[in-house]
């Protein structure tokens, strides 16, 4: 049985991380009506789960919300977790956009004219729907044959917090991109630790940095894929300490074991490795559970969009997943770009007769 429904608004965002955010400052400029419901207890979206030393791969010239530049940090360095959260945090505050927290939306569905959003505070309706849920809820984990048996500890990146964990334990550090790289270089200092990924992993020079990934991202935006060197947001960022862990000569993989046992792995050679401890660095998958009533989910786990939009229902829109959904939308400089497009669309759209 629904909930009554309370309140009825032109747009819900769902989900206030920095996409949502971004959405909301653009939609503050329009007159709609517009509440963000966001699960989190408090703002700054994934970042608030984010390691101790976790700090971005760009500098925060090139990790800018939309109206106000991140500020300039007053030591040297990248942004650390903490600087985003705390960006996050007054931006909501600056631009005093409608958050709503925590609310937790279980469900969107068809409800006439408009879409009614489930939550575990009541039910909304909204002539739109922007979806930006991100993908921390979803951490992937490959599905190696075995891995029931491993009686040892498994961590996935997301919920990875700082090296002394490990302490003195073997461990396998498996994935090759920039959290794959950092974890490793930093666990590798206080536990024995084999990198695992699947290729070579693929480092930018030293004196490149986040920003010429979003460069080149620009550039597949203005002039089309193949117009820009190939490098995505997954090539490593050579951060301090992962020079750190070069020069201490052990910024070396391996590739994949075949197969997982209770005491640790078997290689592709038949070799066998104890270990004590896991950390998968293995990626995320779209949060997209909650729009499964609207019949939108496709069998990859994503939605079907032209731009922003979903195909199957045009009255919804999503933003911050990833490339599929946007150049760059999962990246703080990107989502500012998805939303500054995205939401003269949306508006376009609700002005023209039904
Ligand atoms: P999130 O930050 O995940 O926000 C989603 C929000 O939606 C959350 O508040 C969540 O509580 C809420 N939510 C989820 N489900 C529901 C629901 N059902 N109902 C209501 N609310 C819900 N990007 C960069 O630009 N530079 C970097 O250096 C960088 N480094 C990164 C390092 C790591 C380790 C990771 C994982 C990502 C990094 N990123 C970086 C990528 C990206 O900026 C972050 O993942 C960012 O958190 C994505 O923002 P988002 O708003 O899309 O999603």
């Amino acid at each position: 049985m629904a909930n009554p429904v309370t309140v009825s608004h032109d747009v819900i965002v769902i989900g206030g991380g920095q996409a949502g955010l971004a959405t909301g400052y653009y939609l503050r400029r329009t007159g709609l009506d517009f509440v963000i419901l966001d699960a989190g207890t408090a703002a700054g979206g994934a970042w608030r789960h984010g390691w101790d030393s976790l700090r971005l791969f760009s500098p925060a010239g090139y990790s800018s919300m939309p109206g106000w530049p991140m500020p300039a940090r007053a030591e040297p360095g990248y942004p650390t977790r903490d600087d985003v959260i705390d960006y996050l945090t007054r931006y909501e505050a600056r631009y005093a956009l409608p958050v709503r927290r925590p609310v937790a939306v279980s469900n969107v569905l068809q409800d006439g004219t408009e879409l009614r959003v489930e939550t575990d505070h009541g039910d909304f309706r909204a002539r739109r729907v922007v979806s930006a849920t991100g993908t921390w809820s979803r951490p992937f984990i490959p599905d190696y044959p075995g891995r029931a048996l491993f009686q040892g500890r498994q961590v996935h990146s997301a919920h990875y917090v700082r090296p002394d964990m490990f302490g003195g334990l073997t461990v396998l550090v498996v994935g090759g991109g920039n959290s794959g790289a950092q974890i490793f270089a930093e666990v590798s200092k206080v536990a024995s630790t084999t990198w695992v990924t699947v290729a070579k992993p693929l480092f930018l020079p030293d004196d490149v940095d986040g920003r010429v990934l979003f460069e080149r991202a620009t550039a597949r935006l203005r002039d089309g894929p193949g117009s820009a060197p190939v490098g995505g947001i997954g090539d490593i960022v050579m951060v301090p300490a992962i020079i750190e862990a070069r020069e201490r000569g052990v910024l070396k993989s391996v590739r994949p074991f075949e197969r997982m046992t209770e005491q640790g792995v078997v290689w592709r050679d038949g070799g066998e490795t104890a270990v004590d401890a896991i950390i998968w660095c293995t990626g995320f998958r779209p949060a997209l559970a909650h729009l499964a009533g609207l019949g939108v989910l496709e069998a990859d786990g994503r939605v079907a969009v032209a731009g922003q939009q979903s195909m199957k229902e045009p009255r919804l829109w999503l933003t911050g997943y990833g490339d599929w959904c946007g150049t760059g939308s999962a990246t703080l400089i990107g989502s500012a770009r998805v939303a500054r497009d995205l939401v003269p669309r949306l508006q376009a759209q609700l002005s023209r007769p039904a």
